[in-house]
């Protein structure tokens, strides 16, 4: 047996290396950096620098690269080696303190909506020193930010730095308040649970749709599906089980925290969920993950499917993004306190969550917004589009007590009209188990549960941060000015309440009957789709809370709004086209084969015997030849549909055509060919149906 503690963390440079490697000046100072953000001397860094570079050597490793996340939501990384000549013909190894911190990629290829003419080819990577760096195969990974040179960031590191950044300031004014004088920083912490698919490789190989656009494109139903509901945290199948022992082991050893896994709903489906940390770091983790989930998959012959949505109507791919607030790394700022004073503080950082969520729906809709996901949020399956939030039965009796001025029948105390003296005394309602809520608070942090399984979770962590920055920042304004600090606390807490009730919500959020009623009644907002929801990125209300917090520059939120409109638009017209090539050259052909044989075999029991009946094959084919003529005819809409994209004034307008025309043609397509598929011989299908995939891996 393996003892974990042996090799946790053996290929980082954590704080038990940096210790260990480096002075006891030098370490001091790198920590002043890591921890409070103070300014790195250059000195200091020549001396991390040549540390790093000694037990990454030591460590096997030959390169080193700055290690970042642009815009196309995947990570980045440009090699260079340690490697110098010596006069003497050999080479030194060499790596210094202005190579760890700054590096100068060519980034004219990178996503930019704009923000960098590509005549200005270069940007830039500065460390984060926050985050330790680490080996992956045989290279020194530093994790970093990318920006252009006018100092406009091109990657999801530094707005998310930003965002903790605003929030922590605002937070620290609100925790000074409440007589917190000595709390020096607040982070946020997250926690995001990961769903995936396993296939086999061999499968996978055989389909375009999955190698082309990470899901299929086409699909019969299977004969049994997730239906039986057996394979949720059911036995899990040994090469399984090989896969994601292997995978721990290579988390651990990069120090991410992977704790628990499971079977999913559906058949083929896992997850995998690391113990929280500090939210950047849980970032640079959370896409190390994904892309050392597919390297093991790889070498058990599996393919690791990260689409949000790989299969039509079987359940699809999520990721849970747990958050909270922690104080000095310790007290979590969403648990209630055990006396009524800390239960105002308490209730007050409550209330700053549902301000942020109600005023801000928009943002937190539009951060998990992908082409993907739109198969998940405002399709059949749950959480729905619309944002609400759940608190559990308990949270949710003490608001309306304080809203209404009743008495809340946990406490003895009655009035409750005034000062945070009187506020009750409440337990933790740990019995939440409330599955359907897009945003539901779980105890003593809140699940954001829109995510796609295949998104960065910073995203929705900037707009999370931000917008609860925002309120924070509105209490802070009022309470510092308050002449009753008791009294316009108490005020605030209820106008929240009063104000923003509207977006919680504790039912069944999969109910039809409640998208009408938070639509209808509460005019809350139902953006079903990615063209729907992104262009609010530029609405007024957002751009000045963004900027005003310095979050985003308004050149860097357009900027994101076209790159995430295009991207929108390029995966849906590779889906589109791929659909084209294998309704062309595959399926077509394949119904054509299958015909051809039917009506040979009816010829044939012609040929032997005119009063043999040959209605099984006739009928058959007269099926399957109007499915064919179906095929060809709506393989040509398409066609057309994505012919017309070029007309498109801009990226908005293609989305639009997108959403309003070739998605419906791509359907119908799909329609025709899975009608097809389910009655034509199984020896000529060109692909392994939806049967053989969810279903392969033993
Ligand atoms: P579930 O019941 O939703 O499956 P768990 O209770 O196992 O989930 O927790 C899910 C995730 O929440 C884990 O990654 C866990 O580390 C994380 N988590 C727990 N406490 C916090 C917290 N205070 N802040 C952020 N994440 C947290
Ligand atoms: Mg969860």
């Amino acid at each position: 047996m393996k003892n974990v503690s042996d090799f946790f963390g053996c290929k980082v440079f954590d704080d038990r290396v940096m210790k260990a490697t480096l002075s006891a000046k030098v370490y001091q100072s790198l920590r002043k950096t890591i921890d409070e953000g103070a300014k790195l001397d250059i000195s200091v860094a020549n001396a991390v620098a040549a540390a790093m570079k000694d037990w990454a050597v030591d460590h096997g490793a030959t390169h080193y690269t700055h290690w970042f996340q642009p815009l196309t939501g995947v990570t980045a990384e440009k090699h260079d080696s340690f490697i110098s000549p010596s006069p003497d013909g050999g080479v030194i190894m060499e790596f210094s303190g202005r190579e760890l911190i700054k590096g100068e990629p060519d980034a004219s290829s990178f996503p930019s909506g704009g923000l960098r003419a590509t005549f200005e080819a270069r940007g830039y990577t500065a460390w984060d020193p926050t985050s330790y760096a680490f080996i992956k195969g045989n290279t020194l990974c530093i994790p970093t930010a990318f920006c252009s040179y006018g100092g406009e960031a091109l990657d999801k590191k530094t707005p998310l730095l930003r965002s903790m950044e605003a929030l922590n300031r605002q937070a620290i004014r609100i925790l000074h308040l409440f007589g917190n004088d000595d709390v020096k920083c607040v982070r946020t912490s997250v926690g995001p649970e990961q769903e995936y698919f396993l296939i086999t490789e061999e499968m996978y190989e055989q389909r375009r749709d999955l190698r082309f656009a990470g899901r299929t494109l086409f699909g019969a139903r299977p004969p049994k599906g997730q239906e039986m509901d057996d394979h949720y945290f059911g036995v899990i199948k040994p090469r399984v089980a090989a896969y994601m022992e292997e995978l721990n082991e290579e988390l651990w050893k990069l120090g991410i925290l992977a704790k628990t896994e499971h079977n999913e709903v559906a058949p083929a489906q896992h997850e995998l969920a690391p113990i929280y940390t500090t939210t950047n770091i849980a970032t640079d983790h959370n896409q190390l993950t994904m892309e050392i989930m597919q390297k093991v998959a790889s070498k058990h012959g599996l393919v690791c499917l990260l689409h949000e949505k790989p299969f039509a109507g079987v359940n699809g791919s999520g990721k849970h993004n747990n958050w909270s607030l922690t104080a000095d790394g310790g007290v979590n700022l969403l648990s209630p306190g055990e006396t009524p004073y800390e239960n105002a503080q308490f209730l007050l950082f409550l209330c700053a969550v549902i301000k942020a969520v109600d005023d801000y729906q928009d943002l937190l809709r539009l951060s998990v917004a992908t082409a993907g996901n739109d198969h998940r949020l405002g399709a059949n399956e749950a959480p729905p589009a619309v944002i609400s939030i759940f608190l559990g039965e308990e949270l949710n009796a003490v608001l309306e007590a304080i809203e209404k001025d009743t008495p809340y029948a946990g406490t003895e105390k009655t009035q409750m009209k005034l000062g945070v003296d009187v506020l009750p005394k409440f337990n933790r309602d740990t019995t939440d188990r409330n599955r359907t809520s897009p945003f539901a608070f779980t105890g003593n942090k809140f699940e954001f549960r829109m995510l796609g399984s295949s998104n960065s979770i910073a995203c929705a962590n900037i707009m999370l941060n931000s917008a609860v920055a925002e309120s924070l920042k509105i209490y802070a304004d009022r309470l510092e000015n308050a002449e009753n600090f008791e009294d316009v606390l108490h005020e605030m807490i209820r106008k929240t309440i009063k104000d923003h009730k509207r977006v919680i919500f504790n039912g069944n959020g999969y109910d039809d009957t409640w998208i009408k009623e938070a639509v209808e009644k509460r005019g809350l907002l139902n953006y079903r789709t990615t063209p729907d929801c992104m262009p609010h990125l530029l609405d007024e209300k957002n751009v000045r809370m963004l900027t005003s917090h310095k979050v985003f520059s308004e050149a860097e939120l357009k900027s994101r709004c076209e790159i995430m409109l295009e991207n929108y638009c390029k995966t849906v017209r590779i889906e589109a086209n791929t659909m084209i090539d294998m309704a062309k050259t595959e399926i077509a052909p394949a119904v054509s084969a299958y015909v051809l044989e039917l009506a040979n075999t009816a010829a044939a029991k012609k040929a032997v015997d005119d009063s043999v009946s040959r209605s099984y094959e006739t009928e058959l084919v007269k099926k399957l030849v109007r499915l064919e003529d179906q095929i060809v005819a709506r393989t040509d809409e398409l066609e057309e549909a994505v012919m017309k994209l070029q007309d498109a004034e801009d990226v908005a307008a293609e989305s639009y055509m997108i959403r309003d025309a070739v998605l419906g043609k791509m359907g119908e397509l799909r329609a025709a060919c899975d009608e097809a598929e389910m009655i034509t011989a199984k020896k000529y299908w060109p692909f392994p149906t939806y049967g053989d995939l969810l279903f392969g891996v033993k």
